[in-house]
């Protein structure tokens, strides 16, 4: 297909069938860079200078004969040339159909795959550097070290079952159920907390701006995100509009939803504006709890200060700008011991504390480790099942349980685990992970 466009070397009027001057048969030889020109579908005109490489299999990205086309960024000429490839009969790729393509060829497996989607979404260095560690196989060689480790012990286990009932208590287990109780049960504990503790750096800490009308919610959103106009932006799914941007600090993400609308109009859809303004606030890390310096504390900020309880709060006292004959905060004794900053939207004052004061919490409280390994959700969700399977096969095993039920446990949890490198995920969830992307590769 791309060899019906291009043409290696200086331009040529010769017609596609006729042989490349100076390349005989040759062309294209494997992993060879050739500058040449893309040409539209009758080779008259010339669209692009271009290089062009050809990987064949199955030593390229997705395991299959590829051919790249290195061309200039222009969008229109990136148009032509996908035209002309379309023209003579190519497709576009479907939504991380390289990458599936890749997985089911074996190159890479389901983690790996996983990783490439964070790699194009990461939104700071952070987050590319907990990807690129996935990408190049960090977990897919854990869960293929812990699944030697259960094999053994399960091959163990089934031959003890054929052992006659007087030998049971005789037969030395540890060298079998030693490295799973030492070695695979802490470890996937491990990495079960790393998602618990250090998740956000993937997606983004979870920071929510709350308090009354007018305390410059708005305003304090767009300082923290750098932007002078009033965005909006709908959150999918929610029927009210919630504004969340994302900025980094000190390489963090921070993902900040600013809950006003809802208390502001509250006659508009009410109660589902309050459940979703709720749930953002129980699933944030941070509350930026926003008072104005011109106004004494108000019943309402009361209220939803204690209903919020238990969450990490920062108290964010705006305007501290206005004349100081028109300062009337004065914070309850009980807030005394509250991570306080003063600020002034208006004047951009404090901002750069604030972002300090927010990275500072997230650091402090959630890196202390160097892990770099940090499952996503799904993966989560499978090393907690095979954690339950291991420690089922451990109680069986120290309560002298019978080896045929305790290999049905090592059995579930090789499944759960080869779940996570993609062996035995099913079709639907291949589905669900491979539209994540949003771009061909
Ligand atoms: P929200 O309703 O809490 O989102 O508040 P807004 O951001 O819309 O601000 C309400 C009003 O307070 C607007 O008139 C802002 O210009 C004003 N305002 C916001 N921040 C400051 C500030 O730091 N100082 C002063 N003096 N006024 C501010």
């Amino acid at each position: 297909m791309a060899l019906s466009v291009f043409r290696p070397g200086s331009i040529t009027t010769q017609p596609v069938s006729s042989p490349i001057p100076g390349y005989a048969q040759t062309f294209p030889r494997p992993r060879h860079l050739y500058y040449g020109h893309v040409y539209d579908i009758n080779f008259e005109q010339i669209i692009d200078e271009a290089l062009f490489v050809f990987m064949p299999e199955p030593r390229s990205y997705t395991g299959e004969d590829v051919i790249e086309l290195q061309t200039h960024a222009g969008p229109l000429v990136l148009q032509k040339i996908l035209n002309a490839l379309l023209q003579k009969g190519a497709r576009l790729a479907e939504a991380g159909e390289f990458t599936r393509r890749a997985f089911q060829n074996g190159r890479i497996d389901l983690t790996q795959a996983e990783a490439v989607i964070d790699i194009i979404n990461a939104k700071s260095d952070r987050s590319l550097e907990l990807s690129m560690a996935m990408v190049s196989g960090g977990l897919k060689q854990k869960i293929t070290d812990f699944r030697e480790m259960i094999w053994n012990a399960l091959s163990f286990a089934e031959a003890a079952i054929d052992f006659p009932d007087d030998m049971a208590d005789e037969i030395e287990t540890r060298p079998y159920f030693g490295p799973i109780e030492n070695h695979v049960i802490p470890e996937i504990q491990r990495l079960i907390d790393g998602y618990n503790t250090l998740n956000f750096l993937r997606d983004g800490l979870k920071v929510v701006i709350v308090g009354g009308p007018n305390v410059g919610k708005s305003s304090l959103m767009n300082r923290l995100i750098n932007k002078d106009r009033a965005i909006v932006t709908d959150v999918p799914g929610t029927t009210r509009d919630f504004i969340e941007e994302s900025f980094t600090v000190n390489g963090v993400p921070i993902v900040v939803t600013d809950t006003a609308g809802i208390r502001d109009n509250p006659d508009t859809v009410e109660k589902i504006g309050i459940e979703k303004a709720w749930k953002i606030i129980h699933e944030s890390d941070i509350i930026l709890f926003t008072l104005d310096a011109g106004r004494t504390i108000q019943d309402g900020d009361l209220i939803l200060f204690n209903k919020i309880g238990g969450k990490k709060i920062v108290l964010v006292v705006n305007k501290t700008d206005l004349p100081i004959d028109q300062i009337r905060l004065s914070l309850p004794d009980a807030w005394a011991n509250i991570d306080t900053i003063r600020i002034s939207a208006l004047r951009n004052q404090g901002i750069d504390v604030l972002k300090e004061k927010i990275a500072q919490i997230s650091l402090g409280s959630k890196i202390q480790t160097e892990q770099k390994i940090i499952p996503n959700l799904r993966q989560k969700i499978c090393l907690e099942k095979a954690l339950q399977s291991l420690q089922d096969a451990q109680a069986g095993h120290s309560r002298a349980i019978y080896f045929e039920l305790i290999t049905i446990d090592f059995r579930a949890a090789l499944n759960h685990l080869s779940e996570i490198t993609g062996e035995t995920a099913k079709p639907d969830i291949l589905d669900t992970i491979f539209t994540r992307f949003c771009i061909g590769k």
